[in-house]
């Protein structure tokens, strides 16, 4: 971790920024560049801040994300129109993560503890923000996602010439879809279906929060205005975000997030306790589901809509990562008088089958 008046080793960091003044050096140099070396992302300053901040977990010995295998590097944050999904915060842990083991010179920087190097630095990297080539060396790998957008498009419209025309004007899917953030559970792809069929929102570990406004905004916006017919709540086996609630990782803010799977353990941990640490992430991927198909049936929402004699039904399904296959847990409610029923009929069949 970088900290004034920490160590020593003044002059490493003062050699660098005499040479870069003094030889008129172009201010991207290969020195530089491994100072401020940056993954790909849409915001290089926050990533250094996160860089700080996983370093200091590490020198205290915090565990970090510890089964997302996933190596995506680009954060998706759109909108919640039916086929575009969004894709969650795990791996940037990983790679800050990865730039806290690899070695090369990305990890030079962190045996510089100089007084009142985070000001020199902040000064250099506002300097450099501003030259071209280290813009473009930032935004590069950015170009290739663009060039498939257009590529996707024309293919797209080759097949169906008129399909983006009808898609903005008018979207009616018939599924809410409400999954885990990761990147490796795609909803459209999944299932099948085309953009403007299935109405998705994503978060850590598919939670639902009876004061979650994003996700009950979701929710009501796609039963009161799209008359959605089917909602699925849908996990996967292997969720970092449930294995870390189980194993009560310390992370930081999501933390808080987590906080609402451990109350998922504890209220089955007569169940979770009879099975070893490995097997007991995927039964509590299962019952995380199970319990969050609950909350989006006690939802006011869902309640108003049954009321009203609206179809609708709510089902709980878990993905394979390994086969790519869903798994129906048999959670399916259509009606608020088969809840408790339907809820402990596939309590059961989970406990049966797992204990087995
Ligand atoms: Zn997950």
């Amino acid at each position: 971790m970088w900290s004034p008046g920490q160590g020593s080793g003044t002059g490493i960091i003062l050699i660098p920024l005499a040479v870069l003044v003094f030889t008129k050096q172009p201010l991207v140099t290969a020195n530089t560049r491994s100072l401020f070396q940056q993954p790909a992302n849409t915001n290089a300053l926050a990533t250094e801040r996160r860089g700080a901040e996983g370093a200091a977990a590490s020198a205290q010995g915090k565990p970090g994300w510890a089964t997302s295998g996933h190596n995506d590097k680009t954060l998706m944050v759109g909108s919640f129109r039916s086929g575009s999904g969004s894709t969650g915060c795990m791996h940037h842990n990983n790679r800050t993560r990865r730039s806290l083991t690899d070695s090369g010179p990305r990890q030079q920087p962190r045996n510089l503890a100089v007084p009142g190097k985070p000001a020199i630095l902040s000064s250099l990297r506002d300097q450099l923000v501003g030259n071209p080539s280290y813009r473009d060396t930032i935004l590069h790998p950015l170009r290739h996602l663009l060039k498939n957008n257009q590529q996707w498009s024309q293919a797209t419209r080759r097949e169906e010439p008129e399909f983006f025309l009808k898609l903005s004007k008018q979207q009616s899917p018939e599924y809410l879809w409400i999954g885990c953030a990761d990147s490796r559970v795609p909803a459209n792809e999944i299932v099948g279906l085309l953009p403007g069929e299935l109405f998705v929102h994503r978060n850590v570990a598919n939670v639902v929060v009876h004061t979650d406004l994003n996700c009950l905004s979701v929710l009501q916006y796609a039963v009161e205005i799209l008359k959605v017919k089917h909602i699925i709540v849908c996990g996967h086996y292997g969720c970092g975000g449930v294995q870390a609630a189980l194993e009560n990782q310390q992370l930081g803010l999501i933390d808080n997030w987590l906080r609402h799977i451990q109350d998922v353990r504890e209220k089955h941990h007569t169940l979770v306790d009879l099975f070893q640490q490995k097997e007991r992430i995927d039964l509590l991927c299962e019952l995380n589901v199970l319990e969050q198909v609950i909350h989006v049936c006690q939802t006011t929402i869902v309640r108003d809509a049954w009321r009203s004699g609206q179809q609708l039904s709510v089902n709980g399904w878990v993905y394979g990562l390994r086969d790519g296959l869903v798994h129906d847990l048999g959670i399916s409610v259509i009606h608020p008088g088969e809840i408790a029923e339907v809820y402990h009929s596939a309590l059961t069949n989970i406990a049966q089958r797992d204990v087995e």
